[in-house]
């Protein structure tokens, strides 16, 4: 079952063609990979799907669950359950950490705080009493991030390079979150440019030049990373 289709997309942007005839079906419960090498339009295609502003004058059907959002507002598509995580988090100064992770999840529950801190690795018993504020590391602010969006529990989640500019250990805890989701049945679409976070999807998408130009199971996926670029050498299918 599909719980996102997109059929025939295109985006104009600034005079720009920057995603062409874009058709995909989003399985739902699996962890959908994008990637392509950079100004793809990978970003574009994640913006888009939540519908932010600059990205809702499209050509093409984006369905959810069987439904047509192509003119409901980011709210609307937040409230049924599509979520978009950027590569740069917003930041919520000062606001204490059980209300930072409770701030977009349905049942504001205190036990799911002290879940949600245990699935990214951090001791409740000593950050339920914090606040997201300078007093944390840049390590810790991601972990509780992660945190906030485990206790979400988005029906859709969009993942925009989650992995850009965090440690190694950090990148362990994305993985456990997206596992964890996955579980409970979220659906992923994961934008890497990453083998090893590629590694956690189901299937993966090939952009490049705003069109999808391959897609497969993850496996064979992988062997765009070491070469393999076929469809895409037009737009030096290395770097992806
Ligand atoms: P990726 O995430 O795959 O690296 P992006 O979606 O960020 O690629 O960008 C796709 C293309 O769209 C790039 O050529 C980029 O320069 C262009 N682009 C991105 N944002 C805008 C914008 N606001 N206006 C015009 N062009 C844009
Ligand atoms: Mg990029
Ligand atoms: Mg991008």
């Amino acid at each position: 079952m599909n719980l996102l289709e997109i059929r025939n997309l295109s985006l104009v942007k600034d005079g720009r063609p920057l995603l062409h005839d874009i058709s995909a079906d989003i399985w739902q419960g699996y962890v959908h990979a994008v990637i392509g090498p950079n100004g793809a339009g990978k970003s574009t295609l994640a913006q888009t799907i939540m519908g932010l502003s600059g990205y809702r004058d499209i050509e093409g059907e984006i369905r959810f669950n069987g439904e047509l959002i192509n003119n409901l507002s980011v709210d609307e598509r937040a409230r049924l359950g599509i979520t978009l995580v950027f590569q740069e988090p917003a930041r919520f100064e000062g606001l204490s950490v059980p209300d930072f992770i409770l701030a977009g999840a349905r049942e504001k529950r205190l036990v799911l705080v002290d879940e949600a801190l245990r699935v990214v690795g951090l001791d409740p018993n000593r950050y339920r009493s914090r606040a997201v504020d300078k007093t944390l590391s840049g390590g810790e602010r991601k972990r509780i991030e992660l945190a906030s969006v485990y206790a979400m529990k988005p029906r859709l989640l969009l993942m925009d390079e989650p992995d850009s500019g965090v440690d190694i250990d950090s990148i362990q805890h994305i993985f456990t979150v997206i596992r964890e989701l996955k579980a409970e049945g979220t659906t992923v679409l994961l934008i890497t440019h990453s083998g090893e976070v590629l590694q956690q999807a189901d299937h993966a998408f090939l952009l490049c030049a705003g069109q999808i130009v391959d897609k497969g199971p993850m496996d064979r996926m992988l062997d765009y990373f070491n070469g393999q670029c076929a469809p895409c050498t037009h737009v030096g299918c290395p770097d992806i």
